[in-house]
């Protein structure tokens, strides 16, 4: 008899299936894909949606998967809606340019995105204050307006850690960002029990940030967040020149202002982007990584 499960874990050729309105203690069941997966060149991914059945032993089989709204490819999971990209007010110094290319392919592929802010305790204490209280700023200060969700949170004073685990609720989230911003921590402060390694005891067992691991969805009661602090960076599909654009969200309104269609926003009179960087209605820091992106795209067409 079929049911209906989402995949939460994969591993040597196996796929955890927890049945749909299962509760979180309950056992997975172990399945194996029918064969007709590999004939087609498909396979069942962590986040899947798919239709099993039990077959003998207790064990399952995977016979078809519903329509992904996403898929990630590194780390490989389906179905993720909600993207928590984990940036630290200082140590490691926030960097607005990898901010910006998580965003850029995080709007490329639909998905929503969670700013989070960490370590808010090192505003108010630590050697690298005032740095701390300029990049919570500038945080704030950018991506508000423009209409992204930010939370500040500290894992260390519990700041902020409720009401992410609250909008976690409902969600398929995957956790982005540097090492060393807080991401175990903070996935530790959300699910109790929870004890994924932090970076100090990650580097006294000689563990590098490298170390390839498989993926598994954590269920917070309600919702589901891949446990990826492993994966510093997010690999979507590739992105047209064409579309870089339109991944960033500011200018993507005002695109249909510029004088010419396809408006690179570069170069071109009557520019509605560049009026309004002049205006001071667009952030330097975006527009500038708007062009930095740009260039990269550029060299790397010409290169193949
Ligand atoms: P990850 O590499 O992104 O998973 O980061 P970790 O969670 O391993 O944390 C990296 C370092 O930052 C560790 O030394 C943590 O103790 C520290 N850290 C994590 N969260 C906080 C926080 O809220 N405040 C402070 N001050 N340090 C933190
Ligand atoms: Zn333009």
């Amino acid at each position: 008899e079929s049911q209906t499960g989402r995949i939460i874990k994969a591993l040597s050729g196996y796929y955890y299936v927890r049945p749909i309105d299962a509760a979180s203690d309950e056992p997975t069941i172990q399945c194996r894909a029918r064969g007709i997966f590999k004939k087609r060149g498909e396979s069942p991914l962590v986040g899947d949606v798919v239709e099993f059945e039990e077959t003998e032993n207790g064990e399952g089989a995977v016979n078809s998967i519903s329509t992904r709204s996403s898929e990630l490819i590194r780390p490989p999971v389906a179905n993720i809606d909600l993207a928590v990209l984990v940036f630290s007010v200082t140590e490691p110094t926030l960097n607005l340019q990898l901010l910006d290319k998580f965003l850029v392919h995080i709007e490329h592929a639909g998905i929503d995105a969670l700013l989070c802010l960490s370590k808010q305790d090192l505003t108010e204490d630590g050697e690298e204050t005032e740095e701390a209280r300029q990049a919570l700023s500038d945080v704030l200060r950018v991506y508000e307006p423009i209409g992204y969700e930010v939370l500040v949170t500290s894992s260390k004073q519990g700041e902020g850690t409720g009401a992410l685990s609250e909008r976690l609720k409902g969600h398929l989230a995957v956790f982005a960002g540097q090492s060393g911003v807080g991401k175990s921590s903070l996935l530790n402060a959300l699910v109790p029990g929870l004890t994924l390694e932090t970076n100090e005891i990650s580097n006294r067992l000689g563990r590098g940030k490298h170390t390839t691991r498989h993926v598994e969805l954590i269920d917070i009661g309600g919702g589901y967040v891949a446990d990826t602090p492993g994966f510093s960076q997010l690999d979507f599909a590739e992105l047209g020149i064409e579309e870089l654009g339109s991944c960033f969200r500011e200018m993507k309104e005002l695109s249909s202002s510029c004088k010419f269609r396809g408006c690179t926003h570069l170069h071109e009179p009557d520019c509605a982007v560049r009026d309004a960087l002049e205006n001071g209605e667009i952030a330097p820091s975006r527009y500038s990584n708007y062009e930095i992106f740009m260039a990269e795209m550029k060299e790397k067409k010409r290169r193949y």
